[in-house]
């Protein structure tokens, strides 16, 4: 795809609006064109990565049975954290602004129970995580909303650099920081920064282990071979 995105076509794209097809030539000319991945940038605040929202009533966590461990925060209608370690699910249910219960996975408001059957899912085959609500309460740094949101965007099966990241942002040079934020992602696997790589396509710094993070780009490669 060589011409600019149209305004609805930019919306699209920032929605995942778009078959997996279609989102990866539309990423193919993004990535690499400083007029449209500014024009992206501007639906930021209209996201959720974007905006302040006020807390819930209430949160729940579980752990959730697959081969890693998964632990997952949620309120009633949003998912706040998947985590990797017992020492981030803690980290993060302590920043919980409200109380945080834990339950049994089965206890898990809908939308919980919802997020581990397509991380399951997702973990066992491959198949695309389905886009579920999630908030960004946990985030507070703003720097670090952009980085997400600009890696929420990476299309399935793609990667991008760190590097890459910070020119989105108009911050070439921060490809250091680009890394801390994503290292401190507190919804990976839903925003994928298992996605964003070392320049020269190097696995480094991810939450879940490096082993973990090889894993998950290859299943996503296996799934787009027989699936797309
Ligand atoms: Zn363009």
């Amino acid at each position: 795809m060589n011409a600019h995105l149209s305004l609805t076509e930019s919306a699209e794209f920032v929605k995942g609006n778009l078959s997996l097809p279609i989102a990866r030539s539309y990423f193919e000319h993004i990535r690499a064109c400083c007029r449209c991945w500014e024009s992206i940038s501007a639906f930021f605040p209209e996201t959720p990565f974007g905006k302040v929202t006020s807390s819930p009533p209430k949160l729940w966590w579980a752990t959730i049975a697959v081969d890693i461990e998964l632990g997952i925060i949620v309120s009633a209608t949003e998912i706040w954290a998947v985590t990797m370690s017992r020492t981030e699910l803690e980290r993060l249910v302590k920043l919980c602004p409200v109380e945080c219960q834990q339950v049994e996975e089965s206890h898990l408001p809908a939308i919980g129970q919802k997020a581990s059957a397509a991380c399951r899912e997702y973990l066992a085959t491959g198949s695309p995580l389905s886009t579920l609500p999630l908030s960004l309460s946990l985030v507070k740094s703003w720097f670090q909303r952009q980085v997400l949101f600009w890696t929420a965007l990476i299309p399935y099966g793609e990667t991008a650099t760190y590097g890459e990241i910070a020119s989105w942002l108009n911050k070439p040079g921060a490809a250091r920081a680009v890394g801390g934020a994503q290292h401190a992602n507190p919804l990976p696997l839903f925003i994928p920064c298992h996605r964003v790589v070392g320049r020269g396509g190097a696995l480094v710094g991810f939450g879940g282990g490096v082993a973990l993070k090889r894993k998950l780009l290859e299943i996503e490669s296996k799934y787009l071979q027989f699936n797309i």
